[in-house]
């Protein structure tokens, strides 16, 4: 089988996965469609219809067997075809499907490669930061170009990404990724290759390894079960690959219950002597690391490491909002209070997908949280996404508040970001730290069969398609039983 782009996309996002694929129990593996995956990948269909529609005349490949596409690239290519779209090109072992080959002056081929992203991670137009390459992009690049040297159609090692804005940037493929990364790009993926071929054809296999991205994996299941079956390392919460092979290495420690016996002093001495000797573990990473690995075999029960006080209020609002990030849409703002007459959900949701029904959400919103008596309410709600978001509303919807009131009303002590909490003050005998992980733990149930906030995103986009009253009531209610999760761990935090 050949190395394409999809293998060094896997392997970038999770090493094991490659492996899995094609060595792995196949009856493990989940087939049941995840719902967001789908909307991510039909969308960036959409988008390449765009781009494609206004190119103007091009050789259209994108029909027939591989072979059959591979044979007639290479006589477009011969022929000197300016623009060629979804052609195929293999040599060496290597297959690559580029979204476009764009013929260059010298009669040279450039890779281009469509993308609904962002062309650079980390940029920031206010900083004037452009950021860097994104690794998958770059590797995908030098993929075709790579294939296209041993072709005789590239000298170069360049290639081109139309971003999700129609913004055109050209990948220097030998720059280095950053200045505290001399490796290229290009070196990346020779780095890559190096890794992935052995694991394809099972001269290596790697493990598993429990982190945020999983869940999105057909393999979830199958994975979760094998770090359980084998106590793996990263059952502990937030300890992820890197350190679990460190711990593995230098320790020579492969299971959790081997965990909570290891002298931290010993090992800090011998650290202190040997620099190459676990590197990326400091003594206080060490000791969360054994600490929660002693309430995962020992304790079994949640601790406090510190005191909790939360404010005596009339009102206790559980926040929480849903949107949808690949179109930076805020859909939804819940809260379920608690008050003086009791208990009621509210919702402020958008029926539409325009920027009128998103600020008109946001201005009922503000205008409850007004109708509040002031300094007699509390707000609850579970890591900084909300914070995040309406600072970046704002911008947007400065007529509905002010980016001071915003700051007020996060930086107001009595608006508590209860994950925080858990980080800073608490552990638990859990593998995550999630509000769905600790709520399911504490006994809360959701009610819809498969509640996830991306699962949400892919029925609001039904809803707006389909106006179906029945998919917004299953929206408000998986977002409630977010907000009621959210105070049933506030509930067992006070307890504590
Ligand atoms: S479930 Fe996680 S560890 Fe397993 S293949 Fe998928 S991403 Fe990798």
């Amino acid at each position: 089988m050949p190395l394409t782009a999809s293998h060094l996309y896997d392997y970038l996002q999770c090493p094991h996965k490659v492996w899995r694929d094609l060595h792995g129990p196949q009856d493990e593996k989940s087939d049941e469609k995840n719902d967001f995956v789908e909307l991510l990948w039909k969308k960036g269909v959409q988008h390449e219809e765009n781009i494609i529609a206004k190119l103007g005349e091009f050789e259209n490949l994108a029909d027939g067997s591989l072979e059959e596409r591979f044979a007639k690239t290479l006589r477009a290519m011969e022929e000197g075809v300016d623009l060629i779209y979804q052609g195929v090109i293999e040599a060496d072992g290597l297959r690559g499907i580029p979204d476009l080959l764009h013929k260059l002056p010298d009669g040279m081929y450039l890779p281009v490669d469509i993308k609904s992203g962002m062309a650079f991670s980390g940029a920031d137009s206010k900083k004037g930061k452009e950021g860097k390459y994104k690794k998958d992009y770059a590797a995908q690049l030098c993929l075709y170009t790579d294939i296209l040297r041993k072709l005789g159609f590239a000298t170069h090692k360049l290639g081109k990404i139309i971003d999700g804005h129609r913004k055109e940037t050209i990948y220097e493929l030998e720059l280095p990724q950053g200045p505290q990364i001399p490796e290229t790009y290009w070196g990346l993926y020779e780095r890559l290759k190096a890794e992935i071929i052995p694991l394809m054809e099972d001269r290596d296999r790697n493990k598993p390894a429990m982190s945020g991205i999983c869940k999105l994996c057909p393999w979830y299941v199958s994975c979760k079960k094998w770090c359980e079956d084998n106590d793996d390392l990263t059952n502990i919460f937030d300890l992820g690959r890197a350190k679990r092979n460190t711990l593995n290495d230098d320790l020579t420690i492969d299971k959790v219950h081997e965990l909570p016996d290891v002298d931290i002093e010993e090992i800090m001495s011998k650290k202190k002597k040997d620099r190459h000797f676990l590197p990326g573990i400091a003594e206080k990473s060490l000791t969360k690391i054994v600490r929660r690995a002693n309430i995962l075999v020992n304790v079994k029960t949640p601790v406090l490491h510190e005191p909790i006080d939360f404010p005596d209020v009339s009102y206790e609002l559980f926040f929480d909002i849903e949107n949808d990030p690949t179109q930076e849409f805020v859909y939804l703002h819940g809260v379920y209070e608690r008050g003086p007459k009791g208990e009621r959900f509210l919702d402020f949701t958008t029926k539409e997908m325009s920027p009128e029904e998103e600020e008109g959400a946001w201005k009922r919103f503000w205008n409850y949280i007004d109708s509040l008596p002031k300094d007699d309410y509390a707000v609850y709600y579970y890591s900084a996404h909300e914070k995040t978001t309406y600072k970046k509303m704002q911008k947007q919807y400065s007529d509905v508040i002010s980016a001071e009131k915003v700051e007020e009303f996060f930086d107001n002590p009595n608006a508590i970001d209860l994950y925080q909490i858990i980080l800073k003050k608490t552990d638990w005998p859990l593998g995550s730290y999630g509000l769905k992980a600790i709520a399911q733990y504490l006994g809360f149930k959701w009610q819809d069969k498969n509640p996830s906030g991306a699962a949400s995103i892919e029925w609001f986009n039904q809803y707006i398609e389909t106006k179906d009253p029945e998919i917004l009531e299953r929206i408000l209610i998986y977002n409630k039983d977010d907000c009621r999760a959210t105070m049933v761990v506030k509930d067992a935090l006070g307890r504590l």
